[in-house]
């Protein structure tokens, strides 16, 4: 079936790129359009290493929502601007460990609604909202996402390859606290965003916003500020391949390596 042939889920609007689909193109999907790969075309222009930086993304996600379920005791996530499902999600790492943990994914894009529902079929222990993360009042006061998370037990945000997407503006900081404000104790904030720890990240930042509209490449230390208070998880903020390897590095990072840093905190 070509592209022209292929319905498009109702509310999708395919002359604009879309934050999920064009990182959808960048993983290898199949849930684009013409205007997503265009954009990303233009992205690769300045960083041809781009989809090595996605793939580090989504092995920190792994590696992170596993030391959560398993090591912090985590049993329930609230994955803000999840992203189109693609392959090891957050509910299938953390429910390989705990088939109990509940995941509500949270993204303000129709399409990964669209995309999840028929993933998430069987799975009551999971849920897809459509809901702008700028707005945590209304996420957290969202009934699906109050039906699924109990908020007098630790919960697991996560708030992976997303911060970038809010300009200063619309006070990223601001944003995260809210959510781990209505936490209780021993919940846990796990954050990756990109890093300006490399010289093309001016560039990069201006295609971005050029072509994407968003992408702020903030400073470590900006970076650190989304983890106000909280108690930093062993080894802190890191370039992502550096959180926790499974094997070690063993080699100077390279600017793919260093294009994005995160790492996970517990509220005391
Ligand atoms: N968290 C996933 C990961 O790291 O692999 C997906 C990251 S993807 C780059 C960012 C996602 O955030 C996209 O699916 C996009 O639709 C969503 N997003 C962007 N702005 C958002 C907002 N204001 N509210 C909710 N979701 C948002």
């Amino acid at each position: 079936m070509t592209e022209q042939d292929r319905p498009t889920p109702v509310g999708i609007d395919t002359s604009k790129p879309s934050i999920a689909r064009a990182y959808d193109v960048v993983l290898g999907g199949k849930d684009n359009f013409a205007i997503d790969r265009a954009v990303v075309g233009e992205m690769l222009k300045i960083v041809p290493q781009l989809p090595e930086v996605a793939a580090y993304n989504r092995q920190i996600l792994s590696r992170g929502v596993r030391y959560l379920v398993e090591e912090a005791g985590i049993r329930q996530f609230m994955d803000l601007g999840s992203g189109l499902p693609t392959r090891e999600n957050t509910h299938q790492v953390a429910q390989r460990s705990a088939p109990e943990a509940r995941v509500v994914y949270v993204d303000n894009d129709p399409i990964v609604l669209a995309h999840g529902r028929a993933l998430l079929v069987e799975n009551e222990n999971t849920t897809v909202v459509t809901a702008d993360l700028r707005d945590p009042e209304a996420v957290l006061a969202n009934p699906e996402v109050r039906s699924f998370i109990d908020f007098s037990q630790p919960v697991g945000v996560l708030l992976v390859g997303i911060l970038h997407h809010l300009h200063d503006s619309e006070d990223p900081q601001g944003v995260a606290k809210a959510y781990m404000d209505a936490v209780p104790s021993g919940s846990h904030l796990f954050m990756t965003s990109f890093c300006a720890s490399f010289p093309e990240a001016a560039a990069l930042e201006e295609t971005y916003l050029s072509v994407l509209g968003t992408g702020r490449f903030r400073t470590l230390d900006e970076l650190q500020g989304f983890f106000g208070d909280l108690e930093m998880v062993e080894p802190g903020l890191v370039s992502l391949p550096e959180w926790r390897p499974e094997t070690p590095l063993g080699h100077e990072l390279t600017v793919a390596e260093r294009l994005m840093a995160g790492g996970i905190a517990r509220k005391r």
